[in-house]
């Protein structure tokens, strides 16, 4: 008998509409998808709570759409801890049916996953970029 296709979830450490603060996109009102899980441990790291992805409750893509458009968004920010550990072509799938704007803020230590209108590589030394975050992908 065949199943359903579970629903993903995201290790959700917070989330909130409020203005991009930095980058190309500076000053656009954007909704903020903060994700738990990150094993780069960079020092200096200020958001060292996010690092135990176990430690955020799980939020389905449909609940974060509904988040999202409970607001104006028009553009998405997608950032951690370090997005690229999940898999993330289901969620972009998901957030551009909704006809929004996809960015992503990432080390690039992840293969690259999603749709990103725009992407916000800031890498770290102590753990290098993926060769596969840069393979263009053909599916
Ligand atoms: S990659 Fe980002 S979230 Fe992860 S440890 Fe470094 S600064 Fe913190």
């Amino acid at each position: 008998m065949h199943s359903p296709t579970p629903i993903r979830s995201y290790p959700m450490m917070e989330h909130f509409y409020t203005l991009q603060g930095e980058g190309f996109y500076q000053g656009r009102a954007a909704y903020f998808v903060r994700l738990g899980g990150c094993d780069v441990g960079c020092v200096w790291c200020d958001v060292k709570e996010s690092w135990d992805g176990e430690k955020h409750p799980q939020l389905t893509i449909p609940e974060i759409v509904a988040q999202i458009k409970s607001t104006p968004a028009q553009l998405v920010v997608v950032t951690g801890g370090e997005p690229l550990m999940h898999p993330l072509d289901d969620l972009t799938t998901a957030l551009k049916s909704a006809g929004l704007q996809t960015n992503i803020e990432t080390s690039g230590s992840h293969p690259l996953s999603g749709d990103w209108d725009w992407i916000c590589l800031s890498p770290k030394n102590l753990k290098p970029r993926s060769p596969k975050f840069f393979q263009k992908r053909t599916n």
